[in-house]
C-alpha cells in the first residue's frame, strides 16, 4: 500500500454512511422546523479571520490550526470551526440588510492539529447554528433547544445541559480585576499556560484542565456572582425560558469563553457516556463578534456540535440506527440475450426511481440469488430466453417468499403497485 490516511483522519466507509445520512437528515429536519436555513462557506479562509474570530489567546489559534502559505503567498487556514466563516459571510454578503433575525444552520468539516484519541480527530465535522440580530434571551434558549431536540430525536437522553453567563465587556472588566487579585499570589503554583493567560485573558485560567491548577482555583470568585444588572436579568430570563419548555439544566460557572466578543450566555451539552471527551455540543453568545470582523454592531449566538462525538455517543449506548432500505429489485439473468434485455429493463426501472440491480460477474443462477439476498433485494425476477419469448416472469417477494406470475411487459406497473409508489 502506498500510504495510509493521515493521522487523526477517519473514512466513512459504505457500510457506515447510512448512519451519517440518518443523523444529517434529522439535524436538517429539526433546524428547518425551527425556521433555520442552511449556509455553506468554503473549507479555508484567510488566517487572520480565525485569529480575530476565535481569539488569539485560545488553544485553537495558538496550537491547533492547519495554516499554510498558498502559491500566491497568502496565509490560509483550514476551518477549525464554523462560526468565524459564517460571521465573515454575514458581513461580506450584507445579510444584515435583510429581514432579521438571520437564522442559519451548517454542517461543515473542521481541522485541528490535536493529539488524536477517542472523540478527538484532526479532521472532523460540526453541525451548528447561528442567529444574528437579536439579543433576546428567548433566542438563546431557542438555540439550546435545537441541540436538545436533535438529541431527543436520536434517542439520547443522558446528556446534561450546562449553562453559565460570562457577562459583558463592562462587568467582565470589573470581574477580571477581582479575579486577578485572587490569582496573583497563586501564580507560581499555576501551569505555564495559566501564567500566559493571566494578563490577556484571565477568565480562561478557570478553564484549565490541569488538576493541580483546578485545586488551586477551586474557591476562585466566579463571573456569575459579579454580573451587571443587564447580564443578570438576561441570565434569569434564559432560565425562565428553559423552565417554560421543561429542559433540565445545571448552572456550571466553569464554562467560559473568555474573549471580549463573547457575551452573556455560554453553554455545553455534556454526555456522561463517552468519558473524557464528553462535550458533544458547545455554544454561546458573541454580541461583539460581528463588529470585530468589520460589520455593524449585531448580536449573535450559536453552537457547534461534534458529529463524530455525537456518533460515538450513540454507538456507545447501542442506540439503533434505522437500517438502510434494501434494493427494490434484483434481476437474475440466464443467457446472453436476457442479459442485454435485462440491462435495458434495469435502466428504465432506475430512471423511474425504482432501485434495481443485476449481476456483473457472470455468476450462476444460484449465486445470483445468494447475491440478491446479500444486497437485501426486496424482489427478484428471473429472465431467460423462455421468459422473453412468452412475456411471462415470476415476481418473487424475497421477504415473504411469495411469488406470482406476471407479464414482463407490465413489470413496472406491478412493481410500483407492490412498492406502493
Ligand atoms: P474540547 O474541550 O473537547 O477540546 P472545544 O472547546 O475545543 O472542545 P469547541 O471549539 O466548542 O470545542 O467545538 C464544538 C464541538 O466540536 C465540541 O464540543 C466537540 O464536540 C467537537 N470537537 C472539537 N474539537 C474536536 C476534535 N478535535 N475532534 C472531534 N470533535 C471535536
Ligand atoms: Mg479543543
Amino acid at each position: 500500500m502506498l500510504t495510509k490516511g493521515a493521522k487523526g483522519t477517519k473514512d466513512v466507509i459504505p457500510e457506515e454512511s447510512y448512519k451519517w445520512h440518518y443523523i444529517e437528515s434529522i439535524y436538517k429536519e429539526v433546524c428547518e422546523n425551527f425556521g433555520y436555513k442552511e449556509i455553506r462557506t468554503p473549507v479555508f479562509e484567510h488566517t487572520n479571520l480565525f485569529e480575530r474570530g476565535v481569539g488569539e489567546t485560545t488553544d485553537v489559534v495558538q496550537k491547533e490550526m492547519y495554516t499554510f502559505k498558498d502559491k500566491g503567498g497568502r496565509s490560509i487556514t483550514l476551518k477549525p470551526e464554523g462560526t468565524s466563516s459564517i460571521v465573515r459571510s454575514f458581513v461580506e454578503n450584507k445579510l444584515y440588510g435583510g429581514v432579521q433575525p438571520t437564522k442559519v444552520f451548517y454542517n461543515t468539516p473542521c481541522f485541528r492539529y490535536e493529539r488524536p484519541q477517542a472523540g478527538r480527530l484532526r479532521a472532523f465535522h460540526q453541525f451548528g447554528v447561528e442567529v444574528f440580530g437579536s439579543d433576546s434571551p428567548s433566542v438563546d434558549v431557542e438555540v439550546m433547544s435545537i441541540a436538545y431536540t436533535v438529541f431527543e430525536r436520536l434517542g439520547l437522553n443522558n446528556i446534561e445541559l450546562n449553562i453559565n453567563s460570562v457577562g459583558c465587556p463592562k462587568c467582565r472588566a470589573e470581574y477580571n480585576h477581582i479575579l486577578k487579585e485572587y490569582i496573583a499570589p497563586k501564580l507560581d503554583k499555576l501551569c505555564n499556560t495559566c501564567n500566559s493567560r493571566y494578563e490577556k485573558n484571565p477568565l480562561r485560567i478557570l478553564d484549565c484542565k490541569n488538576p493541580s491548577c483546578q485545586e488551586e482555583l477551586k474557591d476562585a470568585p466566579l463571573m456569575i456572582d459579579h454580573l451587571c444588572d443587564d447580564c443578570r436579568e438576561h441570565f434569569d430570563k434564559v432560565k425562565e425560558y428553559l423552565d417554560a419548555i421543561e429542559i433540565d439544566y445545571i448552572i456550571n460557572p466553569k464554562i467560559v469563553r473568555g474573549l471580549d466578543y463573547y457575551t452573556k450566555t455560554a453553554f455545553e451539552f455534556i454526555s456522561k457516556d463517552i468519558g473524557a471527551q464528553g462535550t458533544v455540543c458547545g455554544g454561546g453568545r458573541y454580541n461583539g463578534l460581528v463588529k470585530e470582523i468589520g460589520g455593524p454592531e449585531t448580536a449573535g449566538i450559536g453552537f457547534g456540535m461534534g458529529v463524530e462525538r455525537l456518533l460515538l455517543t450513540l454507538e456507545s449506548l447501542n442506540i439503533p440506527f434505522p437500517e438502510p432500505r434494501g434494493i427494490d429489485i434484483f434481476i437474475v439473468t440466464i443467457g446472453e440475450r436476457a442479459d442485454i434485455e435485462s440491462f435495458s429493463i434495469l435502466y428504465k426501472l432506475r430512471k423511474l426511481g425504482i432501485s434495481a440491480d443485476k449481476d456483473h460477474l457472470n455468476r450462476s443462477i444460484r449465486a445470483q440469488f445468494k447475491y440478491a439476498n446479500k444486497i437485501d433485494a426486496n424482489f427478484t425476477i428471473v429472465i431467460g430466453d423462455d421468459e422473453l419469448d412468452r412475456d411471462v416472469i415470476t415476481l418473487k417477494n424475497m421477504k415473504t417468499g411469495d411469488q406470482r406470475e406476471i407479464k414482463l411487459s407490465s413489470l413496472t406497473k406491478e412493481l410500483k403497485q407492490e412498492l406502493g409508489r
